[in-house]
């Protein structure tokens, strides 16, 4: 049999996207950021402590294009890009139904997840403002490893507070941007004030997200020349990563593919973003009908089981506050493997867009999405992140209802990541000694 023209599509380098899509441009009221004091809406100024111009600028731009530059489209080559879309027919023989099913690799980024896509832009911004250190936070990892690498490209330095838990359970991922140059530090740390407190408050905590970007904030408020960079969640990362949907459409054009569901895991909602906002556009529009599915992990069910409202992004309640689909920022999530889905609220334009009934949200408990990546990585031989098994466990239940009714729909997800790093969490569903991860076990 020829091999089929649909097994795998791909792009030439030229064929990267000229400019990013922006979904606030087609979005009806949407609620902006409020100062976390005033509780008044924020004004650019707010963030200047801590962003640079070019970037507090694309956070409130409601202009539909906007292009990106030269010297990011160049390097977005060296992370691979444009990434394939690819057929998984083992994975459909495998499982006997009718539906065919597509998936875009951002696995095939050498960063290992889809983050190096806004991880340029952010770093492209900076340098441009004189700009010489980055600070971030990291959770599993998959953030700062992507900045640390990219911000070379740029002359930047970067110092990453990775949650104490994950930096002695992950040390490879430490290794990884070490090897990239990046200054690690386990959070709470002593590098900062408020690293201190919480150590001398807390002296065994093995740390959080909120904990780790109050120390990111704290180094960036302190020196000009230092900004914080956020990995996801806010709209100027989402637009960032549209790259990821705008080739996805020219695919699936050019390979006449009319996708009846769009998938993808949602943490933060960046890869779900990107991924699916040039579809949306089309759906807002009335040129589309296909359905377009976030999947988020039982133990952070943000949209399934939150509430649209005001929110701050941290625990510590020092950021902006949110109008976005939360748990409630005191809310700590149960420790998964999926770390990258760990997140108490939702991207203000993907809650937007789910409050405006643009997508459809489901969960799952982490035990049925490692199974749903052992069936992946057997059919297909790729091993997925945690959080990219969210998506493959969504596809394999649609399609398995394509076979229940026998109709042949079109299914494409995204892979949003590899999952080399992640091993210990494969083996410990191997070995039956995975937990639960639902919110009421
Ligand atoms: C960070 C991460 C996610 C979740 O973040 P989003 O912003 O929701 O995309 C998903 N998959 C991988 C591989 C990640 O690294």
């Amino acid at each position: 049999m020829a091999i089929p023209r649909d097994a795998r599509i791909t792009l030439d380098p030229e064929e990267i996207p000229k400019r990013w899509y922006n979904l606030a441009a087609d979005l009806p009221e949407i609620k902006p950021p409020l100062n976390p004091v005033t509780k008044e809406p924020a004004k650019p100024q707010d963030f200047e402590a801590i962003f640079c111009k070019p970037i507090i600028q694309q956070e409130a731009s409601t202009e539909r294009y906007i292009d990106i530059p030269e010297e990011v489209r160049d390097n977005l080559v060296a992370l691979n890009r444009p990434s394939p879309l690819q057929r998984a027919y083992r994975l459909e023989r495998y499982l006997k139904t009718p539906a065919k099913i597509y998936f875009k690799r951002e696995d095939t980024s050498p960063l290992g997840s889809h983050k190096g896509n806004t991880a340029l832009a952010q770093a492209y911004y900076n340098a441009e403002s004189g700009i010489h250190t980055l600070t971030t936070e990291t959770g599993a990892g998959q953030w700062g490893t992507a900045l640390a690498m990219v911000s070379n490209l740029f002359d930047i330095d970067t110092t990453v507070f990775m949650v104490k838990g994950s930096y002695n359970q992950k040390p490879f991922r430490k290794t990884l941007m070490h090897m990239y140059g990046a200054e690690v530090y386990a959070s709470p740390s002593e590098y900062t004030e408020f690293g201190k407190k919480i150590l001398k408050e807390h002296p065994d905590t093995t740390g959080s997200l909120g904990i780790a970007i109050s120390e990111a904030c704290e180094l960036a408020m302190k020196d000009e020349g230092t900004c914080y960079a956020l990995g996801s969640v806010l709209n100027h990362v989402m637009l960032h990563q549209t790259v990821i949907g705008e080739e996805a459409m020219l695919q699936m054009q050019k390979a006449e593919i009319t996708p009846d569901y769009m998938i993808a895991c949602v943490g933060g909602g960046s890869n779900f973003a990107g991924f699916t906002f040039p579809m949306m556009h089309e759906k807002i529009k009335g040129r589309s009908e296909t359905e377009i599915i976030a999947v988020e992990p039982k133990a952070a069910p943000s949209l399934t089981e939150g509430e649209f409202r005001y929110d701050y992004g941290d625990t510590a309640g020092v950021t902006p506050l949110l109008m976005m689909y939360t748990l409630g920022s005191e809310f700590i999530p149960k420790s998964i493997h999926a770390g990258g889905l760990r997140y108490h609220g939702m991207s203000p334009l993907v809650s937007a867009a789910y409050d405006q009934n643009l997508l459809t949200a489901v969960a799952y408990d982490q035990t049925e999405t490692f199974e749903a990546g052992v069936t992946f990585a057997k059919t297909e031989g790729i091993v997925a992140a945690p959080e990219s098994c969210h998506a493959i466990k969504a596809a394999i239940d649609k399609a398995l209802e394509c076979k229940a009714t026998g109709e042949e729909k079109t299914i494409v997800f995204c892979l949003s990541g590899h999952g080399f790093l992640d091993l210990y969490g494969y083996d410990q569903y191997l070995e039956g000694t995975m937990q639960s991860s639902s919110i009421d076990n």
